[in-house]
C-alpha cells in the first residue's frame, strides 16, 4: 500500500511537520510505501496558470478547459506532473496543515487547485466516480483555538467539522474519495507540552488501523 503524505507548512521546524514525519514513520514501520511531499520545501507554487501545462498560451486561459486538455494528453508542466504522478500512485492520500482563517493555507489549496485538476482529481460524476475513486484520503490539522470553548457548540468559531468542509466533503469528497475523520490537535502552539506529545502519539495509534478504518459521510453544508 502506497501512502501520499502532502505538508503544507512554510517551516520544517514546526510542529504540523513532526506529524507529518510521525505520520510517516508510523506508516512505514506498518509497511507502508510512504512518499513526504513537503510542498513549501519543494517550492511547489500554489497559483495556478498557463504555467501548469506544456500547452502555449492561446487566447484567454479557462482552467478547467486547459487541465483538460492536458489530461486528455496535451501534459502538464514538469512540477503538477510530478505531483499527479504521485497522486496516482497512492491508496492513501494525507494532508497535513495548520488551519488558518478557518481553512487550508494557500499552499494546500493551490496544490488542490493544480493537482487536483480537471481529468485527474474528477470527472463527469462528481462525489459518486473519479480517476481517484476507492482512494482514502485523512486530513492532519493544527489549531491554536481549543476544542470545547472555541471549536465547541457554543464556541465563538463553530464546529470544527463544519469549518473543514470545504475540504472534506468540496475537495475530498467530489473527488470521490473515502473520507477519513480528520485527526485534530488543537491547541498545538499552547503553553501545554503534554498535549502535542499526545498528539504525536495519539497520530500512531490512529494509523495502526487507516487501512480499514471505516469512512465518515459527508454532506452538503446547508444555510441556516
Ligand atoms: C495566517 C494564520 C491564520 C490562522 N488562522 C487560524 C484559525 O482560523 N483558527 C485557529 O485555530 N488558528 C489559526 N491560526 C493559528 C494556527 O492554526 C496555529 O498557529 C498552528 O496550527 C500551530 O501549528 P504549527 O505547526 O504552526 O505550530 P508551531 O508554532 O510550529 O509549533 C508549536 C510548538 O510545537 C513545538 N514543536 C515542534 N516540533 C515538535 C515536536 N516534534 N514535539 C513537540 N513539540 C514540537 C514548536 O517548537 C513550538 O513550540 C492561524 C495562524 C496563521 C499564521
Amino acid at each position: 500500500m502506497d501512502a501520499l503524505i502532502v505538508l503544507a507548512h512554510p517551516e520544517p521546524q514546526s510542529y504540523t511537520a513532526a506529524l507529518a514525519r510521525t505520520a510517516a514513520e508510523a506508516l512505514a514501520a506498518d509497511g507502508w510505501n510512504v512518499v513526504l511531499d513537503d510542498l513549501a520545501a519543494e517550492g511547489f507554487r500554489p497559483d495556478a496558470g498557463w504555467h501548469d501545462v506544456l500547452e502555449e498560451p492561446s487566447g484567454p486561459l479557462q482552467v478547467m478547459a486547459a487541465q483538460g486538455r492536458a489530461a486528455a494528453g496535451g501534459g502538464f508542466a514538469p512540477d503538477v506532473a510530478r505531483e499527479i504522478g504521485r497522486l496516482q500512485a497512492c491508496d492513501l492520500l494525507i494532508t497535513a496543515f495548520p488551519l488558518w482563517w478557518f481553512g487550508p493555507p494557500a499552499l494546500l489549496k493551490g496544490w488542490f487547485d493544480r493537482v487536483l485538476a480537471n481529468g485527474v482529481g474528477y470527472s463527469d460524476h462528481p462525489f459518486t466516480e473519479g480517476p481517484l475513486k476507492g482512494r482514502r484520503a485523512l486530513a492532519i490539522v493544527t489549531t491554536a483555538g481549543d476544542e470545547a470553548g472555541y471549536y465547541g457548540p457554543e464556541g465563538r468559531a463553530g464546529d470544527l467539522r463544519a469549518l473543514l468542509n470545504p475540504v472534506l466533503h468540496g475537495t475530498f469528497a467530489y473527488c470521490a474519495f473515502d473520507v477519513l475523520d480528520p485527526y485534530v490537535v488543537y491547541e498545538a502552539d499552547g503553553p501545554d507540552d503534554a498535549v502535542r506529545e499526545r498528539g504525536l502519539a495519539d497520530l500512531r495509534t490512529r494509523l495502526q488501523g487507516i487501512g480499514t478504518e471505516a469512512p465518515i459521510a459527508t454532506r452538503p453544508l446547508r444555510a441556516q
